[in-house]
């Protein structure tokens, strides 16, 4: 942790999600807490010296947030910094926070810490970690250590990379985990500690307008007859495609992922969870070299929903196919960071 040289100043974006949710007539909660209600109530928020100022941006489930709004807010946390604030911090729905704060790492050039936040138990729960994750959240966006870092994601005392973290159970408070490489770091009695650093940063054009690339992202399974395949060129301009292992589909799918890779970039990714995908090593029809030979773009270790993020935002940004592959290799980990084609 680093002191601030004076109190700290924090934008606290509400967008919704089970940390701002109350009971609805009939059963069940949903959205509808302001940020102002999250803040009210953080014990110990006034002892920790931070000034929060509060955005109520949108009051929406995850599974509801649009590219519109993570556009919107990627210009909103840009205001808020030429505005003379310190930090920013993001609170909404855990169903779509890996690919909110992707994106909006993906767009935020500038040192200044981002820290998206949520919580897994609803506000009416035993245990509601809202109050601890958003106080944790504050801390760190408070804390000019982490400056350079990019947009990070704090819950459950944890500090992970936008780029590496995922939501990776439906309902444990310990959902979010990073399992290419880990969290940077943790909140240790309340106080951020980075233990390291991810290399490089991976930053793109924010376009004018919100993304319009129609960009698929199609798994495949044992048996797969490729029906979802069909047609997917005239309807899409992108498409990644989850496959086994490092890589690999069954034979049958080759011709027309060659034939659908010949129209729009197809980016080839694993749908395993963790680990990369490879280039060099299986040399079956339908393994990795095989795709690779036929104009794929392998992911790395780009998950799939994070690889469709990154294709969808390069598309925006006028990628061409070679910049493109480009852009995966870097954020994919196959060449250094400095070959990223934007600078
Ligand atoms: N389960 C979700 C959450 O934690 C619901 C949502 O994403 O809005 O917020």
């Amino acid at each position: 942790m680093t002191a601030h040289p004076r109190q700290p100043r924090i934008v606290l974006f509400g967008l919704g999600g089970t940390i701002a949710m109350a009971p609805v007539a009939g059963g069940g909660v949903a959205p509808a807490l302001s940020p102002s209600d999250l803040v009210a109530a953080v014990p110990g928020l006034a002892e920790s010296g931070i000034a929060v100022e509060v955005v109520d941006f949108r009051r929406l489930p995850g599974a509801s947030l649009d590219f519109a709004d993570v556009h919107a807010l990627s210009v909103a946390v840009d205001g808020a910094f030429a505005a003379g604030a310190d930090g920013v911090v993001v609170a909404q729905g855990t169903d779509t926070l890996e690919e909110t704060a992707y994106l909006l790492d993906l767009w935020h050039a500038g040192p200044r810490p981002v820290v998206v936040t949520g919580a897994m138990r609803n506000p009416t729960a035993a245990g509601h970690d809202g109050p601890a994750n958003l106080l944790a959240a504050l801390r760190v966006a408070a804390d000019p250590g982490v400056a350079g870092l990019g947009v990070l994601v704090v819950l459950a005392d944890e500090i992970h990379p936008a780029r590496r973290v995922r939501k990776t159970h439906s309902t444990s408070v310990g959902a979010f985990t990073s399992p290419n490489g880990g969290p940077l770091g943790y909140l240790v009695g309340g106080r951020p500690c980075v233990l390291h650093r991810p290399e490089g940063r991976f930053v793109l054009p924010r376009p004018a307008d919100p993304p319009t690339a129609r960009v698929g992202l199609v798994t495949v399974t044992l048996g797969d007859r490729g029906e979802l395949l069909h047609g997917a060129e005239d309807r899409l301009d992108g498409l990644v495609v989850a496959g086994m292992g490092v890589g690999h589909v069954p034979e049958r799918l080759v011709g027309r992922l060659h034939e659908i890779g010949g129209r729009i970039p197809v980016v080839l990714a694993s749908r395993t969870g963790a680990g990369p995908v490879l280039t060099d090593t299986y040399a079956f029809p339908g393994s990795e070299r095989d795709l690779l030979a036929r104009g794929l773009v392998p992911a790395g270790f780009c998950d799939p929903v994070r690889a469709r993020l990154l294709l969808c935002a390069a598309l925006a940004a006028g990628a061409d196919r070679a910049t493109v592959a480009g852009a995966f290799a870097a954020a994919g980990g196959y060449t250094a960071p400095d070959s990223w084609p934007w600078a």
